[in-house]
């Protein structure tokens, strides 16, 4: 089977959350079944080159219409962990991907609709019909639109389309025009069961486009899947997702565990996993001589996030407090996109920065967060809503307990150490339901308290983490099962 990935990100050369996880750990599990496999990626001037294999222009000069004109690409072909790419470079006065950053730009509905349409015109001028286009999240949302009402029409009629929704809260609403510019008919489109947004009148909406003309569509966890089709949490494509319940269903994330891996780890000093364990320490250790923090008998609590609203800012802050009144350390490895966010951790950060026993590092550090997961006790998680979230499943591998807010995959994937009816060796970390204070407090101090306490109850929870199975396989096998199925 031939399979192409569309999406705006893929680990590590294009990361700004889990969405770039979960492209890189499906790619690489579809080539390890021996399919044909290739990711589709803008060409931006921020990725991280030095993670690209054998990059080299492999299309020059792919001319894609675009509102009555033509803007040149470039394709480049590379490896990325084994891993075959395809980056479209457009050549045009906007600089569509030459902007340091990948999301945030009032026209990113129009970037990411160009790259879908880049995308497509180079598959359709190089003769590739895939078996399956599995698109990803809004910014791909627009190609099975133009497959089937534009492309198939042209003779692409073999490929299949897979859809997975990674976040529903970013839809991708823009203006009617944006159709003109990529040569689709909004008179045909803008009607409530195509494009038209529920909720807005008038306005395009690119993930509904994506849900409407897909063949199947996923998102990343069953419990999320159930969210966004009956509560708010669907953002207004509920009764969209409700009317395609046929050809919707959540399949759980996985992660890669040839990237997350505590025996195997390059970006951590020491390697343990359950039956080697001693490692952990020398970990915690490395950790805090690298965060300056003090040696002291405590449970260093973390938290690596982007910090937004979603992932519950306000309990994030609250969590460091009540750490450190409750005898824990607190790290924290956080970016936030968002000005008045990151104002405000940069003043907790000056207002903590002579504790010994805390730690905020505020941006963005791939190699840094493998040491955080490496040498941390518990990892607070207390999101608003999480579609998945894949810092619990790392978390668990890496023996380190989660703290959760149940909401979303981290219902689906952490089991409570004193009210799950899960059986004991299934239990994993700590969850709490409402989204408050109290809430947490009552979650983070029985982990707390049980590390004090009961430190080989707390070592069975880290055991019970590590021992469960979130590789790709079973995603995999999922998404395999999906493909076949519409094909
Ligand atoms: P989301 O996609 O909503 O950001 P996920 O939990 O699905 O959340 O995925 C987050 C991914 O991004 C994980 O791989 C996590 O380790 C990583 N991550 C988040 N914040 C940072 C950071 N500041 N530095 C390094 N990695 C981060």
């Amino acid at each position: 089977m031939y399979i192409t990935l569309v999406a705006s990100e893929c680990a590590p050369v294009a990361k700004v959350g889990g969405l770039a996880d979960v492209v890189h750990g499906l790619a690489r599990d579809l080539l390890a079944r021996k399919l044909a496999v290739e990711v589709y990626l803008p060409m931006y001037d921020c990725m991280r080159y030095d993670r690209i294999q054998s990059l080299k222009k492999c299309y020059a000069d792919l001319w894609v219409p675009y509102h009555e004109r033509w803007i040149r690409c470039d394709v480049y072909s590379g490896q990325v962990d084994d891993i075959p790419c395809l980056f479209i470079k457009p050549m045009s006065a906007e600089n569509f991907f030459d902007r340091g950053i990948y999301y945030g730009h009032d026209d990113d509905t129009a970037r990411f609709a160009f790259f879908s349409r880049a995308v497509l015109e180079y598959m359709f001028k190089t003769g590739r019909q895939p078996d399956i286009i599995h698109c990803h999240d809004w910014q791909a949302g627009l190609v099975p639109v133009l497959l089937y009402e534009m492309y198939q029409p042209m003779g692409m009629h073999h490929p299949r389309v897979c859809y997975t929704l990674h976040n529903v809260r970013h839809q991708g609403l823009t203006s009617p025009h944006i159709l003109n510019q990529c040569g689709l008919d909004p008179h045909h489109l803008m009607v409530p069961d195509k494009l038209l947004d529920n909720t807005h009148p008038g306005t395009v909406n690119l993930m509904k486009g994506g849900i409407v003309y897909s063949n199947f569509i996923t998102t990343v966890s069953p419990r999320y899947a159930e969210e966004i089709k009956h509560t708010d949490l669907g953002h207004g494509l509920q009764p969209t997702l409700n009317a395609h319940a046929d050809k919707f269903g959540g399949v759980l994330n996985g992660i890669d565990y040839g990237t997350w891996n505590p025996e195997i780890d390059d970006f951590i000093p020491h390697r343990f996993s359950v039956d080697n364990f001693a490692g952990k320490f020398g970990n915690k250790a490395a950790l805090r001589q690298r965060l300056l923090l003090q040696d002291r008998f405590k449970p260093i609590v973390a938290v690596v996030s982007r910090l937004d609203q979603q992932k519950g800012v306000q309990l994030i802050s609250h969590s460091i407090f009540y750490s450190l009144a409750n005898r824990a350390q607190f790290i924290l490895l956080g970016s936030a996109s968002e000005k008045s966010i990151d104002d405000h951790f940069r003043a907790l950060k000056h207002s903590l920065n002579d504790n010994p026993d805390c730690h905020l590092e505020l941006g963005y550090n791939e190699e840094l967060s493998h040491l955080y997961y490496g040498g941390a006790d518990i990892l607070v998680i207390p999101s608003a809503f999480e579609p998945c979230g894949l810092t619990q499943i790392i978390a668990m591998k890496y023996g380190t307990v989660p703290v959760v807010r149940a909401t979303g995959g981290l219902a689906d994937t952490v089991f409570d150490a004193n009210h799950s009816n899960k059986p004991y060796e299934e239990r994993t970390g700590f969850t709490f339901m409402e989204f408050d204070e109290a809430a947490l407090e009552y979650a983070l101090g029985r982990a707390i308290g049980l590390w004090y306490k009961h430190p080989r109850h707390f070592h069975q929870l880290r055991l019970n983490g590590m021992r469960k199975d979130y590789s790709w396989t079973q995603s995999g096998a999922h998404y395999l099962n999906i493909y076949n199925h519409i094909r």
